[in-house]
């Protein structure tokens, strides 16, 4: 760690920022600060925690245009940084909604035994760690961020390499906030500094690749600490032959290439009934040919550069596999090289199986492979020939006939007659399936407990010595059996 990483700039191609990661012993010693911090954190209470963080959101908000543009740098696109820097203050608002009602502890309760009562607590995890990946680069490094301090947790972020410009204006906001710069911290690096982090932390939220969330899990397992995964997926979306064309068509190529299909939940696969087939493509190709380049500038189109180079190398070798074993392509179908940036427009393929890569790893870009399907059992076999379960689309005539295939796909979460819903729909509990992910549900209230340990207090209230062991341990008793009789009527 703490040799200098340059970062390129995906409009230009041109390396123009430097990172410095720290160093094992400064990771270390920020570590052992938070982790100072976290008592008093705690001791706050949660109201105070909430009002603490609403004078962050206002602080965000003041800086909202740095932000801005220090993602939008970042990302080399516009539109998704505005919606990214605006998400800030609405899970901020969502948590200080939601986290009181769950985080309740609630009376002293009865228990099955009539002398013993029960009260719970919730004990924070004294340090979480987040990982984060560079596709959604602000708002994946606090989506389990601002859950964990609500719940009293302090919290060390590493977001990707790739996308790390913002760190540093929001890393303003935080040291504006006096309590919140004692359990909130940032650390800029790569890999190294994700992977030496988790030898400091108490439990890790884990956004990012299969390969890496594998390598971050064994090493969670080593230090005994909970790990929760949110990794790669390859979204299909089916599309019967009762379903509205038009809807689908737009909803399926918004869910594939928006922020230029660099979504964990992008719509990578699409699956239609064999006799809507060539009016399916022939409308989605018509639309694909409509989404503009926002080159040269922000405001020039709807879709952004790939944001990663490495990324691009995958989506070209994904197209090539592709086009070798007799894939169509109807539209799009290259990396184009502009201004230093490598960019790709809306592709759909036809002629495509599931001997492609296309069709079977993740591709991270906005590529619309089209596959007929003869019979419903024939389009669920191919949606669930996958090592992913992230999530998945359904398009029918009726909502019956969607849920009755929705229920039948692997995936955490299913959007009937939309695509990609599990993004802008915060309440829906969902765990992901298969290789997409480990540990309970990011979205939805109950994700604030993945930040708590359970404490029951158990509490004997009559002086009865009760149960069998007391009486067996009194010096010179005779038998239990009457404690014994009362613990099971009682
Ligand atoms: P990645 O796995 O390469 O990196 C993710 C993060 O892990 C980065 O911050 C990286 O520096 C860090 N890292 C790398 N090696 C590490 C190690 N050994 N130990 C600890 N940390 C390490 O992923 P990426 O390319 O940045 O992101 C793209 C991937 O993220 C895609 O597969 C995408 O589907 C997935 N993703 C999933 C979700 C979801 O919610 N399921 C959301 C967004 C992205």
């Amino acid at each position: 760690m703490s040799e200098r990483l340059g970062v390129r700039n995906p409009r230009t191609g041109q390396i123009d920022y430097w990172i410095t990661p720290p160093t094992a012993s400064e990771l270390a010693d920020l570590c052992a600060r938070l982790r100072q911090g976290q008592p008093g954190w705690w001791r706050l209470g949660l109201a105070q925690r909430i009002q603490v963080m609403q004078r962050w959101k206002e602080i965000v908000l003041e800086h909202r245009d740095e932000l801005i543009a220090a993602l939008s740098t970042d990302t080399g696109r516009l539109r998704e940084s505005v919606i990214e820097v605006d998400s800030v203050p609405l899970m901020i608002d969502w948590w200080s909604r939601v986290a009181p009602e769950v985080l309740s502890t609630g009376q002293e309760q009865l228990t099955s035994i009539s002398f013993i009562r029960m009260r719970r607590e919730f004990v924070p995890y004294p340090l979480v760690g987040v990982i984060s990946p560079w596709n959604v680069p602000l708002a994946l490094s606090l989506i389990d961020t601002i859950p964990a301090l609500l719940a009293g947790c302090a919290v060390v972020v590493k977001p990707s390499e790739v996308t790390p410009r913002f760190i540093r204006p929001l890393t303003h906001t935080i040291e504006l906030v006096p309590e919140l710069r004692q359990v909130l911290q940032f650390v800029e690096g790569g890999g190294e500094t994700g992977a030496a982090l988790i030898e400091y932390i108490d439990l890790v939220c884990f956004t990012g690749g299969v390969k890496t969330g594998r390598q971050v899990a064994e090493a969670a397992a080593r230090r005994f600490i909970p790990a929760f995964l949110e990794l790669g997926g390859k979204d299909p979306a089916v599309v019967l032959a009762s379903a509205d064309i038009e809807l689908a068509t737009s909803a399926i190529l918004w869910g594939a290439t928006s922020n230029a299909g660099q979504n964990c939940l992008a719509i990578e696969r699409i699956y239609v009934a064999e006799s809507i087939f060539d009016r399916f493509v022939e409308q989605l190709v018509d639309k694909a040919q409509r989404v503009r380049l926002a080159y040269p500038s922000f405001e020039d189109g709807e879709l952004g550069p790939i944001i990663a180079e490495r990324q691009a190398a995958i989506i070209q070798e994904h197209l090539q596999d592709a086009v070798q074993k007799g894939a169509m392509v109807h539209c799009g179908g290259t990396i184009e090289h502009l201004g230093g940036g490598l960019w790709c427009r809306p592709t759909v393929l036809t002629h495509v199986n599931h001997s492609m890569k296309v069709m079977t790893e993740e591709t991270f870009g906005p590529l619309m492979p089209v596959m007929p399907f003869a019979t419903v059992e024939e389009a669920i076999h191919l949606a669930n020939d996958t090592i992913y379960g992230l999530s998945a689309a359904v398009f029918a005539g009726s909502e019956d006939e969607a849920r009755a295939v929705a229920e039948s796909l692997d995936a955490g979460s299913i959007s009937i007659n939309d695509a990609a819903l599990t993004a802008v729909v915060r309440e829906a509990e969902k765990n992901s399936f298969k290789a997409s992910g480990l540990g309970g549900s990011r979205m939805g209230p109950s994700a604030i407990k993945r930040f708590v340990r359970q404490k029951a207090l158990l509490i004997k209230k009559e002086p009865i010595s009760d149960p069998w062991w007391f009486d067996a341990i009194k010096i010179g008793s005779q038998s239990s059996a009457a404690g014994l009789q009362h613990l099971v009527t009682s």
